[in-house]
């Protein structure tokens, strides 16, 4: 049993996973901006740094695990990437030497499958993200607001992947993955859901009904614990099929870019 963070943990993901954590035993710090152990707003690097040391404080300067699922969709497109993107990405880096203390630490960051199946995404604002940008981000983002949110995932999912690997995380023994949830009945999609289920060849989703919160929390839990010892970099979808009924041969894709292996030559 281990200390786990989550941010976003009074919402619907981070309040089911919560749950079940806390059913399996684990303590769990949560964060957000209501309702929770700490209290934070992850938008800003005031709110980012205030809860970096409270969770110090709360966790005695050890964790095992962290999910940083705190997001929104909108109104404010700037908002949604400073959130989405920023504070995830200070989240996670925030609280390694944290993980680095626990044991079979575990992070897990929580993108979306709107990151693959929005066509067209705008490259500037991933590449203003992933080169740690949030002014140019922030101002791209206002510019272009239908495509933040989906944008913002797919930068975190990218950014998940090409950290993960470093000698700070799986060198130091510390998995971070990500999540790409498809649609959740929760709070954050309540106004959109009758729309979003309706949506047709837009945005089919195969399996017939909207995911649940308690689905998601199970993935989680999985990811967290040391049964997925070999997760490294990867990022999840779940999403019962909508990327595979979009993008069944975007991915595994023809590798245009590594050596071959010298085997069979
Ligand atoms: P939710 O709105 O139910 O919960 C989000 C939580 O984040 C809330 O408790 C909220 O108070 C908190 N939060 C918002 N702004 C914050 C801030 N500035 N600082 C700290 N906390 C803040 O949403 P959810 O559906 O549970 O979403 C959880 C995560 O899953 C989000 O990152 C979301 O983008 C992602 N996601 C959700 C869906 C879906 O369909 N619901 C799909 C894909 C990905």
């Amino acid at each position: 049993m281990g200390t786990i963070v989550i941010t976003g943990s009074a919402g619907g993901i981070g309040l089911a996973t919560r749950e079940r954590l806390v059913r399996d035993g684990h303590e769990v710090i949560g964060v957000d901006i209501r309702d929770a152990e700490v209290i934070a707003d992850l938008s800003t690097p005031e709110g980012r740094n205030a809860m970096i040391g409270a969770v110090a404080t709360a966790s005695g300067g050890r964790i095992d695990g962290l999910v940083a699922g705190a997001g929104i969709t909108g109104p404010d497109p700037r908002q949604v990437v400073s959130i989405n993107y920023f504070g995830a990405v200070a989240t996670v880096e925030g609280l390694r030497p944290l993980l680095a203390q626990g044991t079979d630490s575990s992070a897990i960051a929580i993108s979306s499958n709107s990151s693959t199946t929005l066509a067209e995404l705008p490259d500037g604002l991933v590449e203003a993200c992933l080169g740690d940008d949030e002014g140019q981000a922030r101002e791209l983002a206002g510019a272009d607001p239908s495509t933040a949110y989906a944008t913002s995932k797919l930068a975190l999912a990218r950014w998940v992947r090409r950290t993960a690997i470093g000698t700070d995380w799986i060198g130091s023994g510390i998995r971070l993955n990500g999540v790409a949830p498809g649609l959740i009945d929760t709070p954050l999609v309540a106004e959109n859901l009758d729309m979003i289920m309706n949506l047709g060849d837009v945005y089919p989703i195969p399996i017939g009904r909207p995911g649940r919160a308690a689905e998601v929390a199970n993935l989680l839990a999985f990811l967290l614990s040391p049964d997925a010892s070999l997760f490294c970099g990867s990022v999840v979808f779940m999403d019962g099929g909508s990327d595979a009924a979009l993008n069944a041969d975007a991915w595994p894709a023809v590798n245009t870019t590594a050596e071959r292996w010298p085997i069979g030559d």
